[in-house]
């Protein structure tokens, strides 16, 4: 089958190389011509794994192509993805559904014979109607359907989620195109993925349900660590104490620094909006927004105190700036805040990412970039892990305690034991856990 993709980002590309891979054609479009021309000399324009591999093969067999126009690879299109941004609306945390709705416009003017339009970004309830509005207004001779088809891959694992969901939503209101989307997805049913049909705004409310549940779960581990650290109690044991029970799974219950990047953040804020404004509003996750939103600073203080206090003409080092591992993403990191804070409280900060500093620079001002964890401890007065990255866990301890100034690390992520770093003569404050001072 032939698929048009309508932005080429992180779920734009990564599904369609997944789509070619399991043998459509697939023409993915950006508006940034950068961005393009990068992908036609073989460069990805972003860092997930293994997509270099899956881009390169599929374009090498002919099923994957890149382009800037919209029109030629809508045309020869039997399905058209939306796969644009949908960030906050500046201002009112509302989803800000201008690229979708300039899509949709592009879309309309280049369709040609029956096409199914689908919305892939996350879009709120009624945007399909909305797509569908735009279309019919702008080519009321159009033979079209306008399907919701949330995704729901997770950057650093996203080939592997896109090949192997847990399940695909289909949110489609004519049995043609709820038809095609099953034909377009059979293959995946060869790895089992479940395919729930719904009505379009079902499809598009479970995507804000879904993420808004995630940000709870991991906002009530936070709590649950915050009140570990008062009463002597460590946080991993309850989460494995609590996990272990079916009904609630082990996943998403690692305390940290609070949920960022691209999605959580700006998602349970969309849901907010959107449930005010039906008059239904969901307090549970408005209080999870507010709560992860003070905790990120939080965590900057928690540096503070760990260093006695102060840290004003001291030098923090900082591992890990992406808001998790195995991304270049900066969008809505913890590192963010945690650094500002820090910033504001009068320390200068050296940090190290494996693949995020380039879009750290971008974001963040007056860092030192070093160059490995060891480069990026020297002569500092704390090491803070922020991002879990695999190279972070194993680090030689004697070379680090050797570099720092002073031997205090504060692990956000809880990735080293407190007994070892006792053992290996650090103060070590982590998240829920005992503090080793
Ligand atoms: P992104 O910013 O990485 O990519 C969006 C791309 O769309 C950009 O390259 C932009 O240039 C392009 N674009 C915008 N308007 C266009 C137009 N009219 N024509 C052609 N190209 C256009 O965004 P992303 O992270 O891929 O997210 C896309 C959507 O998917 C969002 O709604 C997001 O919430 C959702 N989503 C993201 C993830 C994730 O992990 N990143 C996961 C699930 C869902």
């Amino acid at each position: 089958m032939r698929i048009g993709m309508v932005g080429s980002g992180y779920v734009g590309l990564v599904s369609g190389a997944c789509f070619a891979d399991f043998g459509h054609e697939v023409c993915c479009v950006d508006k940034d011509p950068a961005k393009i021309a990068a992908l036609n000399r073989g460069e990805i324009p972003i860092f997930e794994p293994g997509l270099a591999e899956l881009v390169a093969k599929n374009v090498r067999e002919g099923r994957l192509t890149f382009t800037t126009d919209l029109s030629g690879a809508v045309a020869a299109a039997a399905a058209v993805f939306i796969a644009v941004g949908t960030p906050s609306r500046r201002g009112d945390g509302h989803a800000d559904l201008s690229f979708v709705h300039q899509a949709a416009r592009e879309i309309a003017a280049a369709l040609a014979g029956y096409t199914v339009v689908v919305t892939k970004s996350t879009v709120p309830v009624g945007t399909g109607d909305e797509v569908e509005r735009i279309i019919r207004e702008t080519r009321p001779d159009a033979d079209f359907a306008v399907v919701s088809n949330p995704e729901f891959l997770r950057e650093g694992a996203a080939i592997a989620d896109f090949k192997r969901p847990d399940r695909i939503v289909i949110g489609a209101e004519d049995a043609r195109a709820a038809q095609l989307m099953t034909e377009l997805y059979r293959p995946l049913y060869l790895n089992q993925a479940p395919l729930i049909v719904t009505s379009r705004r079902t499809a598009e409310l479970t995507k804000y349900a879904a993420n808004a549940f995630l940000a709870t779960k991991i906002t009530f581990i936070n709590e649950i660590a915050n009140l570990c650290e008062q009463v002597g109690a460590n946080v991993q044991d309850v989460a494995r104490g609590i996990g272990l029970d079916n009904r609630i799974g082990t996943k998403f219950l690692h305390a940290g620094p609070g949920y960022g990047g691209s999605c959580f953040p700006k998602d349970t804020l969309a849901l907010i909006k959107t449930a005010q404004d039906y008059e239904a509003p969901v307090r549970i996750v408005e209080t999870v927004a507010a709560v992860n939103d003070q905790r990120k600073r939080a965590m900057g203080r928690k540096v503070i105190a760990a260093c006695g206090g102060t840290v004003r003409g001291e030098t923090i080092a900082v591992l890990g700036l992406t808001f998790k591992p195995n991304t270049d993403d900066m969008r809505e990191a913890p590192s963010i805040d945690v650094i500002r804070t820090l910033q504001d409280a009068g320390a200068r900060i050296r940090a190290y990412d494996p693949e995020g500093m380039a879009a750290a620079r971008a974001v963040l001002s007056e860092v030192e970039y070093a160059r490995d964890p060891y480069d990026c401890a020297r002569g500092a007065a704390a090491l803070v892990i922020v991002t879990e990255w695999d190279m972070f866990r194993a680090l030689d301890l004697a070379r680090l305690k050797a570099a720092l100034a002073r031997p205090i690390v504060v692990d956000l992520r809880n990735i080293y034991r407190p007994d070892d770093m006792k053992r290996n003569g650090f103060a070590y404050v982590s998240i829920g856990r005992p503090k080793i001072l």
